[in-house]
């Protein structure tokens, strides 16, 4: 999973490029900074890494997801639908535009369950956001066919899956836009940081204006703030120490994920003597990330033994029914619509008037899926001696 686990010398020269400039601004500064502009370099690598024509750098992964969704136009008397199981960044952004986030089940893919988004879409359905969790792809291509019969843009939350590919193509390219997170536990790392990627000029027009206040970026007579003003901004720019480590980080990327998958072939190997065992549903393995191994028992009771087992061992491994950040009930503050605004706001309109509200049991078959999944995290660095002792602590809860 985690990129700063080879951290190394290529990191440290671009970051020293950036240093002996002395500037850290993404913008002007044109005569001191030597032709750096390594925010720049950035998106243009990482775009054609994708193969995909413009990428927006910005600070984060939820600011990656806010940016992308203004500028689509969503707002407040809209509805965004996401998935159940994602992270609770890409629900927040979805308030932080003023929508309102309406959840559908995920299924053996541990994504979105198409045939559930179809059910969910109504008149106010502005936008789709499928994730593609744990490394690996949602049923992308179904769910644009769905989200195409109603003219809805589809961003896809790439946060967890960058270098995935399906069928040969990246993730994050089959929408109208993708997002990715750089923060410090994601595959490739800038310490903080995210990206959106689209083939639409015009969208990356207006998201480079909005994440930076509106500028235009465009050289003019006036110099920077003497340009005209299209719409207000925000300020989510990326820092140019976040784009030189951006770029090494890049170029390991692939020899990261070939790390992963070989680590992730040994887990699954000690997991496959566990009866009944059943593996996450995959669209495609070879776009597979391996950032997570995840493996299904027959049901909970089997998974509580199991992971008890595995604890006792020292290797207890993640179930995200009991895990608070990733899953639906386990949300409290969103249940129980809890804000720092003292009018309620999201949860209730600045009238008083009740905005939405989220039943715990909503997600059934993703509570039942859920219930009897376990996770590892997979890293680049895990070392034989920890992977033998990961696959004999699953062979001995094969007996449990
Ligand atoms: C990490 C993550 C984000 C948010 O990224 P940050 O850079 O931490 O803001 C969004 N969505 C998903 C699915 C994530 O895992």
């Amino acid at each position: 999973m985690p990129g700063f686990e080879i951290f190394g010398e290529e990191e440290k020269k671009e970051i020293m490029d950036v240093l002996d400039t002395g500037v850290l601004f993404r913008y002007e500064f044109h005569d001191q900074r030597n032709g750096v502009y390594k925010v720049k370099e950035f998106e243009e690598k990482f775009a054609r890494y994708c193969g995909c024509e413009h990428a927006q750098a910005v600070t984060s992964g939820t600011a990656a997801l806010k940016v992308a969704l203004m500028a689509l136009g969503i707002g407040p008397g809209d509805e965004v639908i996401t998935q159940g199981f994602t992270f609770v960044a890409t629900w927040e952004a979805i308030f932080e535009v003023g929508a309102i986030p309406v959840f559908t089940e995920v299924d053996r893919t541990l994504n979105m369950d198409p045939a559930d988004l179809e059910k969910k879409i109504t008149s106010r359905t502005k936008c789709i956001i499928p994730v593609h969790m744990l490394g690996a792809q949602a049923r992308i291509k179904e769910i644009i066919k769905i989200a195409d019969k109603y003219s809805i843009p589809v961003l896809e939350d790439t946060a967890q899956a960058a270098g995935g590919t399906l069928d040969g193509k990246y993730l994050g390219t089959f929408g109208r836009c993708g997002t990715f997170s750089f923060d410090s536990v994601k595959t490739m790392t800038t310490g903080e940081g995210g990206m959106v990627i689209t083939g639409d000029g015009e969208l990356k027009k207006t998201m480079s204006e909005y994440h930076d206040h509106g500028h235009d970026h465009k050289v003019n007579p006036g110099g920077r703030g003497g340009e005209g003003r299209r719409f207000i901004g925000f300020n989510y720019r990326m820092m140019e120490i976040q784009g030189a480590i951006g770029i090494a980080q890049l170029a390991k990327l692939d020899s990261m994920i070939v790390a992963q998958k070989r680590n992730k072939a040994k887990l699954k190997e000690g997991a496959s003597k566990i009866p009944g065992v059943s593996f996450r549903e995959l669209m495609d393995e070879d776009g597979d990330t391996a950032t997570f191994f995840t493996f299904i028992l027959q049901d909970s009771e089997q998974c509580k033994r199991v992971n008890e087992s595995l604890r006792a061992d020292g290797f207890g491994a993640i179930n995200w029914a009991e895990n608070s950040w990733h899953f639906y009930p386990a949300w409290e503050h969103l249940l129980g619509g809890k804000t720092t605004s003292s009018c309620g706001y999201p949860f209730v309109s600045p009238g008083g008037k009740r905005r939405v509200i989220y039943d715990p049991e909503a997600l059934p078959k993703s509570a039942d899926l859920m219930g009897k999944t376990l996770v590892y995290p997979v890293s680049i660095k895990m070392g034989e001696e920890v992977l033998d002792n990961m696959c004999k602590a699953l062979e001995k809860a094969a007996g449990a």
